[in-house]
């Protein structure tokens, strides 16, 4: 089955063109500078086009180049939000959009963009099945003393305040394929799993459910990310709320100023570890502060999930910073957590254990590819939903 991945941003447009059944990518690409008003892209980058359905008619021809002549099967979107009603990838009908339209005051810079590609495929191949699945819904299997804050019911019961959880593609993903590679099956799986990108979150596994996670109402809460802050004491806002600043101000602070940013005045991780290296005691904070923190959480999931028999690292710095993983490591050594240094400074794109044999539980690095996930559940959304394909 061939299938068209999109992730479509309020600006931009990412595509991967999979053949599912051969598990191997076609084409992929970025749009970027969607309705930006500039119509550049001289240097063979895609930039600037007027708006969704445009940039998709600018990567027609290379998506029909990649297919060959053959005809594509499905379309599948990744969402970011599906609330409490999506713990599914589901067929996207006109209902399906309404419903993921309603939940765009929960995600208010990322819902109306997917909606967009959605449209935009909808209008220029309206006969392809398409499915949506959601960043959401691997964790609504949280349970209620979990997903729920500690502050008046009203504001869950009218304005749906509570702890939703994101990177739940991904965190499925790695949970499968590290099961599979310890030779345990899916729903017998206890872990911690580690999805540290710009965005960063922890997932605690019990029986191959979701029943913890690091981020909440939105992406902001947990771990210290690229330049989002993680958690912090709410009093913090008031106290800044009355000094002046606007909700605007607080949101760029915590979302775009803050984690490796605000600390060491660089997200990148490679550069974080680079200056630490260096001598700069900004950035050696910054690395402290981002595992220590990283570390009570792996904690408090392993008691969580009643013992994980795993712990698992990635997306970009978990897959690719063996310098990170150690300082976490060291951090964990309560729980009889080793890493074989000689396996942790390995370089690889395959999942692997990194931990020495004496380790109390096995330490694994398992890429993810959440494009991968998307494509398969396209396919089998589509081939359950329509028997006669
Ligand atoms: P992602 O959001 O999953 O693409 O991850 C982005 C993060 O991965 C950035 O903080 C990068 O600095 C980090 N990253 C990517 N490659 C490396 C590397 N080789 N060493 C350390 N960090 C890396």
């Amino acid at each position: 089955m061939l299938v068209l991945v999109i992730n479509s941003g309020s600006s931009s447009l990412k595509y991967q063109v999979r053949d599912v059944d051969a598990g191997s990518v076609l084409a992929e690409g970025l749009v970027e500078e969607i309705g930006m008003g500039n119509g550049g892209g001289g240097d063979g980058r895609i930039v600037g086009p007027r708006d969704h359905a445009e940039a998709l008619e600018r990567v027609d021809a290379k998506i029909h180049a990649a297919l060959g002549g053959r005809a594509l099967d499905a379309v599948g979107h990744r969402v970011v939000h599906g609330g409490e009603r999506f713990a599914e990838p589901v067929l996207v009908t006109n209902e399906i959009i309404r419903a993921i339209e309603r939940l765009n005051p929960l995600a208010p810079l990322h819902n109306p963009a997917n909606v967009l590609g959605i449209r935009a495929i909808a209008k220029k191949w309206p006969d392809i099945p398409q499915v949506a699945m959601f960043d959401t819904a691997f964790h609504r299997t949280l349970p209620e003393y979990a997903w729920r804050y500690a502050v008046p019911d009203e504001l869950y019961s009218n304005h749906g305040i509570r702890r939703y959880g994101f990177h739940g593609t991904s965190h499925e993903y790695v949970a499968h394929r590290a099961a599979a590679l310890l030779d345990i099956p899916s729903e017998e799986f206890d872990a911690v799993i580690a999805h540290l990108g710009n965005g960063a979150s922890v997932a605690a596994i019990r029986g191959g459910q979701s029943i913890d996670t690091s981020m909440g109402f939105t992406p902001l809460e947990g771990l210290v990310m690229g330049t989002r802050s993680g958690d912090l004491d709410p009093s913090i806002l008031v106290f800044l709320g009355r000094a002046g600043w606007s909700p605007e101000d607080l949101d760029a602070m915590l979302n775009r100023q803050s984690g490796l940013k605000g600390l060491a005045g660089n997200n990148d991780m490679r550069s974080v570890v680079e200056a630490a290296g260096a001598g700069d005691a900004k950035a050696a904070m910054a690395l402290a502060v981002a595992s220590y923190r990283l570390a009570k959480y792996i904690g408090g999931y392993h008691v969580a999930v009643g013992g994980a028999k795993a712990l698992v690292f990635t997306a970009g710095i978990g897959e690719n910073s063996h310098q990170f993983r150690a300082l976490v490591a060291e951090r964990l050594g309560a729980l009889g957590v080793q890493l074989d240094a000689g396996l942790n400074g390995e370089r690889s794109r395959e999942p692997r254990v990194i931990s020495s044999t004496s380790s109390a539980i096995p330490v694994l690095v398992v890429p993810t590819d959440e494009e991968r996930a998307i494509a398969e559940a396209t396919a089998a959304v589509v081939s359950s939903s329509s028997p006669a394909r």
